[in-house]
């Protein structure tokens, strides 16, 4: 996927290769043993929320509970996968742990793609919400599709991601619901 080097997002896309580069080259001038970690959407309990943030899972929960139109930007034909947060922290401790990991970067995310309408509806559903979905315009540079290739993970770590995405909605909403984020 081509992407726009001086777009409004382009300072986030960037700086994560940035990232990974920086890393390689202190292991390189150091000696040190380096292992790099890809994360892609996560969810789960304790997420940050609130308007400042802005990702889409907690804000579609949060309008939900409150009965508030859920905002879809686009048509909401736009996917995106979403990894559970256990899952994604057991990949991780599997990274750390495990010496055939050394000097790689790998992937650890879901290959489950849903479209971001899909995502309000099911989330409407699970909340028993009377909220119904606007749409509004797409932000600049938005990504059709982000989706990681994990074979590298299923071969290093025999790690995949075994939370469906419903069940990760349920205890995501379960947990707005106790800390009285209504
Ligand atoms: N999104 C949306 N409504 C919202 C927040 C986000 O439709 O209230 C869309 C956003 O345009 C993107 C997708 O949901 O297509 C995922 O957005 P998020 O910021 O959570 O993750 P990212 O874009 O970094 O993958």
């Amino acid at each position: 996927m081509s992407r726009n080097p001086v777009g409004p997002r382009s300072c986030y896309d960037e700086s994560k290769r940035a990232g990974e580069a920086i890393i390689k080259a202190y292991e390189l001038q150091h000696d040190l043993n380096t292992k790099i970690v890809r994360i892609f959407n996560t969810s789960g309990p304790r997420i940050r929320h609130g308007p400042e943030f802005g990702r889409v899972i907690p804000n579609f929960i949060y309008q939900a509970l409150n009965n508030e139109d859920l905002t879809v930007f686009g048509d909401g034909s736009q996917t995106r996968s979403f990894t559970y947060v256990v899952d994604e922290i057991e990949g991780i401790l599997k990274i750390v742990g495990r010496k055939e990991t050394l000097g790689e970067v790998i992937n650890l995310g879901n290959n489950q793609e849903f479209t971001i309408l899909e995502l309000a509806k099911l989330i409407i559903e699970l909340t028993n919400s009377e909220s119904k979905i606007t749409f509004l315009p797409l932000p600049i540079d938005d990504p059709a599709r982000r989706c990681p290739v994990l074979e590298k993970a299923k071969k290093l770590i025999n790690w995949e991601p075994t939370t469906p995405l419903k069940e990760g909605l349920r205890k995501t909403i379960a947990w707005f619901k106790d800390n009285d984020f209504e």
